[in-house]
């Protein structure tokens, strides 16, 4: 392919998406395709001629897009959002374009220097600590992973070396060997999966602890630590969540830090999904102890606007991170060594792409304003859902925090389990369901950018029809007197008969538009 065709394929292709996005409410949110539908439509060899671009592309809206779950509808309410929005899209491009490898300085300057940058601008949007910036006088600094599941990792390969050095400084009788099989982590029982994970590929087994109400407290790790270390053990790091996967509950990170002061253990934040709150001073008490702690890690690729990959990490002494992953080569060193990170010692891989890029294209393209309106839009659309689940009294709601509800019909779990059916097999709205204290719950969670109060209303219309088949509405069944005790379901019955309301055009706007 030339240049030429290059314009050609690549406007196209920009064209296709803003379609996609603007009509993306006429989709089915889920697929209908089964296990094997792609094997049957693509050739099972590598054509031996190459093809013209516009094959390729007529075979995007055939063959790829009815195996797509549309995670930017406003109907995907499941998980926590992956974020998507234009500015983001258009610095991927230019980072495919640019396409370096930024593993040192030196391999690209402007790679490594504006991530400096963006990690300082997205340190201070957060309110953290100027310690963790690469603008202060110390060891602190900022580094863009691909995920969260790496900065956990990474957290506990730093932790695990760093007591090793410490304990054979104070004691070089010892094994490096028998400190490493004697290291252990805690985290709380509703950690991210890939908490867990970390441990396994660590080799550092990962302790849940109990939480209460979904929080990690102090008195469960300062026990736990006790019994450990009793049986010879040594607690090595600390998982703290702000916004579990499960609840989106906060753990107490200012008493969990203070132990892990004391006992001399890493503690590593997890704010994957909630952290992009923190751009919203009037949520950042959450998050109060965080200057105790020696990394902090979020993701803008979950609900900061940033397409996937980009996961901001920071640490209070990246000479940790250094001392544990620095295995060079002389063909990777360079004159300007010291003076600038070669962010290659800060993480798993060698190789890094230019994800700066797509991080300072959304910061300038919606400011600072734009994201907390963004972030206070979404809150408020699941205040709104909260709200017409409360006003239906056959419903309950368990919990709500951010922008996710987690709500159930009352009475046995069956009846919740027997919704989640329903709307599942209906394709209409995506959601996903999880235990909290024995209670099967769904999780409602507003995930795509361009969702409006009308898609709120549309979505919880879904809910409400469904759960008509289940339990009866006494309104619905032909009571023209709506009885006192029940004039509350009214809001819902509203939002039900407003199906087919006119969608208004309420997001965030972009200057680039
Ligand atoms: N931590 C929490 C609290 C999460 O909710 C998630 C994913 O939803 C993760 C970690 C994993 O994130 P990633 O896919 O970036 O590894």
């Amino acid at each position: 392919m030339d240049s030429k065709d290059f314009r050609e394929f690549g406007k196209a292709m920009v064209d296709y998406i803003a379609d996609y996005i603007d009509n993306i409410r006429d989709r089915e949110v889920l697929p209908s395709v089964t296990p094997g539908y792609l094997e049957k439509e693509i050739p099972k060899e590598t054509p031996v001629e190459g093809e013209n671009w516009k094959d390729v592309f007529e075979d995007v809206e055939k063959l790829i897009m009815p195996g797509v779950t549309h995670w930017h509808s406003p109907a995907f309410h499941a998980y926590y959002p992956t974020s998507n929005s234009f500015p983001a899209i258009v610095g991927e491009m230019l980072s495919s374009g640019i396409a370096c490898v930024g593993f040192s300085w030196m391999a690209s300057p402007a790679c490594t220097e504006l991530e400096v940058i963006m990690m300082n601008w997205l340190g201070k949007l957060l309110g953290l600590p100027e310690e963790f910036l690469n603008c202060s006088d110390g060891p602190g600094g900022g580094v863009i992973q691909g995920s969260a599941s790496e900065a956990t990792l990474v957290g506990l390969l730093a932790a695990k070396e760093k007591t090793v050095r410490l304990l054979r400084k104070t004691n070089p009788a010892l094994l490096e060997s028998d400190i490493k099989g004697k290291l252990v982590a805690y985290t709380s029982d509703q950690a991210n999966s890939s908490v867990e994970k970390a441990g396994i590929l660590a080799s550092v087994p990962m302790i849940h602890l109990p939480s209460v109400d979904g929080r990690l407290r102090g008195d469960a790790l300062r026990k736990a630590i006790k019994k450990d270390k009793d049986a010879g053990l040594i607690p090595c790091y600390v998982v703290a969540n702000l916004g579990t996967t499960g609840t989106c509950a906060f753990d107490d990170i200012e008493e969990l830090a203070k132990i892990c002061n004391e006992e001399d253990i890493w503690i590593h934040v997890d704010a994957a999904y909630a952290g992009a709150a923190f751009a919203c001073p009037e949520y950042r008490y959450l998050m109060k102890g965080v200057e105790l702690c020696d990394s902090f890690n979020f993701n803008p690729h979950k609900w900061m606007l940033v397409n996937f990959d980009c996961s901001a990490m920071w640490v209070k002494d990246a000479r940790y991170l250094v001392e544990a992953f620095n295995v060079d080569r002389i063909y990777l060193q360079h004159q300007h060594e010291g003076q600038a990170p070669d962010y290659r010692h800060w993480q798993i891989p060698l190789g890094r792409r230019f994800r700066a890029l797509k991080l300072w294209f959304v910061l300038r393209i919606y400011g600072v304003e734009g994201i907390r309106q963004h972030i206070r839009h979404q809150i408020g659309l699941a205040k709104h859902f909260e709200q017409l689940v409360c006003n239906d009294s056959r419903f309950e709601v368990i919990t709500s925090s951010m922008g996710l509800v987690c709500f159930r019909l009352q009475g046995d779990n069956s009846l919740t389990q027997q919704l989640l059916d329903k709307i599942t097999a209906n394709k209409k709205i995506y959601v996903i369901p999880c235990y909290i204290q024995e209670k099967f719950v769904i999780r409602f969670v507003v995930c795509a950018r361009i969702t409006t109060i009308e898609d709120i209303n549309s979505s919880w219309a879904e809910i409400f029809s469904h759960a008509n088949t289940i339990v009866p509405c006494p309104i619905l069944n032909g009571n023209s007197i709506i009885p006192e005790s029940r004039k509350h379901d009214c809001l819902s019955l509203t939002a039900y008969q407003n199906l087919t309301t006119k969608k208004s055009n309420n997001t965030i706007s972009e200057k680039s538009k």
